[in-house]
């Protein structure tokens, strides 16, 4: 076989797609966030507002944050040194698992490399050992669920996204002597909807079904001390995992599962994702729980976040650029062609120094194409105003379809 030819047809083919993924060269700038300097095929350099970060709350430049990963690599150097059983368990680690199942209000947590791993380590151990497993999985899922429950070989039912009676129908035909998971999020990432948590609850206890809920998107941004929707519904004590990272809101890296003492311990005895590879650098443990704690306490971040989405939002009414109006702080600006949304990301970035990645399948279903928009506390009324600005103007020069056009045929297409 010619690997390489068979390589390059692959690649040629996602080129005609429109969905090849070209990463854009930045060297984010603690202190100045959103902007970054934009490193250019030339080598050049030029300052950029970045609208599409995860680092939602900008924490990770917060001075703590910062101070916290400093004193840390002085005092234990860079790596952990291990697994966590061989060696690696330092007690930054230690700290944070009681950190994080304080802030979900859980009896105990267990840190993962990502917020991936700690996904696809999790659910594949749970759903393969579980004897006879059914998993019941929100069609609107991540990757690394789909993935942890593929792994897992278990029986896989899909459910209508955010949908509990779905759900109950679905799970009502299962054999009641099985063991059920049912895995969703509380925050879905493209959209920014919220799933009704205590519905599915309320399922999940008529069915005696486990529950297992990613709070990726919401946690350090929802609840009074940033604990997620489950924080903010008062429902934290009837979810079996509250799964969370510390790559977004919280400005570090990292991922994690909180749960019952016997879950978490079970999870952290059999999962091969856990159990094999090195822990997280103690120096970002430590910037993580010094993150986690500035906003335990500070409502700051959050109520002016939620002030900048509305005024993004209402900017985008205002030029009718249409936009999901959901009620949490992502917003999904739709183009609806893979090859225009690429075209509008790049003349954003090379005509008005403004970066927001397209985003294409099959991240988001084709023909839902859309430029994902995250407002963060940091972003000016000013950057505010340019932004706007530079999606009226593209909108208007490439025809692009207003509100009143368009409702219709998105709700159709998703
Ligand atoms: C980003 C994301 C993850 C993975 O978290 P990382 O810490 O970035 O690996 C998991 N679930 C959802 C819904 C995500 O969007």
């Amino acid at each position: 076989m010619d690997y390489d030819k068979f390589f390059r047809s692959k690649l040629d083919q996602i080129r005609q797609e429109g969905r090849y993924r070209y990463f854009t060269d930045l060297k984010r700038d603690a202190g100045h966030f959103p902007q970054a300097n934009r490193i250019s095929d030339d080598a050049r350099s030029s300052t950029v507002t970045v609208w599409c970060s995860n680092d939602y709350l900008g924490m990770g430049q917060h001075p703590d944050v910062i101070k916290a990963m400093h004193e840390v690599i002085d005092e234990c150097g860079s790596g952990a040194g291990g697994t966590r059983n061989i060696s690696g368990t330092n007690h930054y680690h230690v700290l944070l698992e009681e950190e994080l199942a304080d802030l979900h209000q859980q009896e105990s947590a267990l840190l993962f490399t990502s917020g991936y791993v700690s996904n696809w380590a999790t659910l594949s151990t749970l759903a393969a050992t579980l004897p006879g497993c059914v998993v019941l999985s929100d069609e609107g899922n991540h990757a690394s669920m789909i993935e942890g429950i593929r792994q897992s070989n278990c029986e896989k039912i899909i459910f209508r996204h955010n949908d509990p009676h779905d759900l109950k129908n679905k799970i009502s035909k299962i054999d009641p002597e099985k063991p059920k998971l049912i895995a969703f999020e509380s925050v879905y990432s493209m959209e920014g909807d919220i799933s009704p948590i205590k519905e599915i609850c309320d399922v999940a206890d008529e069915f005696n079904a486990l529950t297992y809920l990613d709070e990726v998107h919401a946690v350090g941004m929802y609840g009074p001390r940033g604990g997620g929707i489950s924080e903010r519904e008062g429902l934290t004590h009837r979810i079996s995992v509250i799964e969370g990272t510390l790559g977004k809101a919280f400005g570090v890296i990292g991922g994690y599962i909180t749960g019952s003492a016997n879950l978490i311990d079970y999870v952290r005895s059999f999962a091969s994702g856990f159990i094999f590879t090195t822990a997280l650098p103690p120096a970002t443990a430590a910037a993580s729980i010094a993150s986690i704690r500035h906003l335990k306490n500070s409502r700051t971040e959050r109520e002016l976040q939620k002030v900048n989405v509305q005024k993004v939002r209402d900017a985008l009414d205002e030029r009718q650029i249409p936009h999901f109006a959901t009620e949490g702080h992502i917003i999904p600006v739709m183009v609806c062609d893979a090859e225009l949304c690429k075209k509008m990301s790049d003349e954003l970035l090379d005509r008005f120094n403004i970066y927001i990645q397209p985003i294409n399948y099959p991240t988001v279903p084709r023909g839902t194409e859309r430029l994902r928009i995250t407002p963060t506390p940091l972003h000016t009324d000013s950057t505010i105003k340019d932004l706007v600005h530079a999606l009226d103007t593209l909108w208007q020069e490439y025809g692009l379809q207003r509100t009143d056009q368009f409702s219709n045929r998105i709700r159709l297409a998703i």
